[in-house]
């Protein structure tokens, strides 16, 4: 009975913790497994919440040199504490992490410190750090084993100076230079971090624009950002070889068909995309199917091929988001326990955290155009905008996409400041399907960088605008 539960989670990243907590919380004996030493997942511990709290410090820093004598606030001696830049994320982490004990205990969930491996479609055997091996019955298994860096063929990453997204958020020094490889996500969050430090950034990216999958105007508008940081760019690059010769790294690569260039730097960081973690899982003892990417195969209902087993998050296809992940988590724990839930992907926000902050939501044009789908489009930039002239935050636009026949938006696509907010707004008239009419017809606070999007609508649905 000790280690029988209705419902055993593997991984407590932010689909684990939230599926145990949905389940425990409908009334099911819950047990969480976690290999890691602290509860949260990579969100939690590598993630999300630390590479926000590095961003937030470093563009405290950034604008206390370069924006504050204008707000006539004199900075003199001005220096940078890197241990304690490092220090106040690992706080947060901490406090992240503590929270998230306390919602365990709240909801009796019972949490097995170890490594989860199955036995067959119902046992798992659970390896802890100190030789204390559990063997854990359960009616249903949540595989919610997230992610891990993926790497280049041919290029080791040795953690000391070619390392992960990881690695970068716990350096014991302030690189004096980094090359990055990828301009995706990560590459161009840790690019904002170190830049705004001073240290010397290059993203090496393969595309031709940064952030290559969303709608390609706001990579193009984020680059131009990325030149007032002095953030180098090496577009259409295709990386050779990486090596570490102690002191420094050597980047090899070259534009297609052209002579090889290379680079050194003190770091080089490897943000070429994520892979689906199942190291020591052994889902094959359950009869669990793996796709040929590695990914945990699952059906609409997020079921694996075995009926009793779902998996979540990072570790099948999709969007590898953190709120992705605590969608699927609460919807597979509804449905086990028998409540009426829905899951849409079709409109999952994706917000990049530099500064202009980049958000989409919905179709990007270059989707629309592949579809043959009609569209107007509705363009409004920050810099005509009283609340971002009165912040000084004048980079980026609000981007919207409508459909011309009924007016339905089918795509928001926003760079600037606080876009990570106005993304939300977007999400629920795309939700709701309120016509680009009825938008026009909504009162906005004035002065709020929000009044961009009412002003994208407006243009949008054919009107001028009264501010450009
Ligand atoms: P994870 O969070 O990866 O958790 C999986 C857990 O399972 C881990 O704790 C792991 O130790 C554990 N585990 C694995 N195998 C076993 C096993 N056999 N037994 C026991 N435990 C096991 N997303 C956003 O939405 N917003 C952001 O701002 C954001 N920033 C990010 C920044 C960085 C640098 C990175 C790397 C990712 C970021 N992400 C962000 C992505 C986000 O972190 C992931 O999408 C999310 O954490 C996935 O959640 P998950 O629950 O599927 O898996
Ligand atoms: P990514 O897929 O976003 O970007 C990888 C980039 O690397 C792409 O632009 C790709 O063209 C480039 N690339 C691939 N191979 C290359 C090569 N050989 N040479 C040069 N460039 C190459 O992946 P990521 O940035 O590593 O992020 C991984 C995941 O983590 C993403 O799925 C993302 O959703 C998630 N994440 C999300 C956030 C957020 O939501 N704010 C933040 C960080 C990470």
């Amino acid at each position: 009975m000790e280690n029988k539960y209705d419902i055993a989670v593997i991984g407590s990243g932010p689909g684990g913790y939230v599926a145990a907590i949905r389940a425990a919380q409908l009334g099911k004996r819950v047990a969480l497994i976690e290999k890691y030493k602290t509860l949260g997942g990579t969100c939690t511990n590598v993630g999300c919440i630390p590479t926000k709290a590095l961003l937030d410090s470093s563009e405290h820093y950034h604008l206390a040199q370069t924006d504050f004598a204008v707000h006539g606030i004199e900075t003199d001696n001005l220096r940078l504490d890197f241990n304690q830049f490092i220090q106040r994320k690992d706080d947060v982490v901490t406090q992240n992490g503590a929270g998230l004990n306390f919602l365990m205990k709240k909801n009796k969930i019972t949490v097995h410190s170890g490594t989860a491996s199955f036995i067959d479609a119902h046992h798992l055997l659970i390896k802890g750090t100190e030789n204390t091996d559990v063997i854990v019955e359960a009616a249903h298994i949540i595989i919610a084993t997230g992610s891990k860096p993926a790497t280049l063929p041919g290029v080791t990453i040795d953690k000391k100076r070619i390392i992960t997204s990881t690695e970068a958020l716990s350096l014991t020094e302030q690189p004096k230079s980094m090359l990055i490889i990828g301009g995706g996500v990560i590459g161009v969050e840790f690019a904002s971090i170190f830049a705004r430090l001073k240290t010397k950034v290059t993203i090496i990216e393969y595309a031709d624009s940064l952030l290559p999958t969303m709608d390609r105007e706001l990579g193009k508008a984020l680059q131009k950002s990325f030149g007032k940081l002095d953030i180098k760019l090496e577009l259409n690059k295709r990386v050779q070889s990486v090596q570490n010769s102690g002191n420094e790294v050597k980047v090899v690569f070259e534009n297609e068909g052209s002579e090889q260039q290379e680079l050194n730097a003190d770091y080089c960081l490897v943000a070429i995309g994520r892979k689906a973690y199942t190291d020591q899982l052994n889902p094959g003892a359950a009869g669990v199917e793996v796709l040929q990417n590695g990914k945990i195969k699952v059906d609409g209902k997020l079921q694996t091929s075995v009926p009793n087993i779902y998996a979540i998050g990072d570790v099948i296809n999709g969007p590898m988001l953190a709120h992705k992940a605590e969608e699927d988590g609460k919807y597979v724990a509804e449905l086990i326990c028998g409540e009426q839930s829905h899951l849409d992907y079709k409109l999952v926000p994706g917000v990049v955290y530099t500064w202009p902050e980049v958000a989409s939501i919905g179709q990007t044009e270059e989707e629309l155009k592949a579809d043959n789908t009609a569209y107007t489009i509705g363009k409004f930039p920050f810099l005509a905008s009283g609340r971002a002239r009165a912040s000084r935050d004048l980079d980026g636009f609000a981007k919207v996409l409508i459909d011309p026949k009924y007016g339905e938006v089918l795509g928001v696509h926003v760079i600037g400041a606080r876009a990570a907010d106005i993304i939300s707004q977007a999400t629920i008239a795309m939700k709701n399907e309120i016509t680009v009419k009825e938008l026009n017809d909504m009162i906005y606070p004035h002065p709020t960088f929000s009044e961009v999007l009412k002003e994208a609508y407006l243009i949008g649905s054919g009107k001028p605008s009264i501010n450009i």
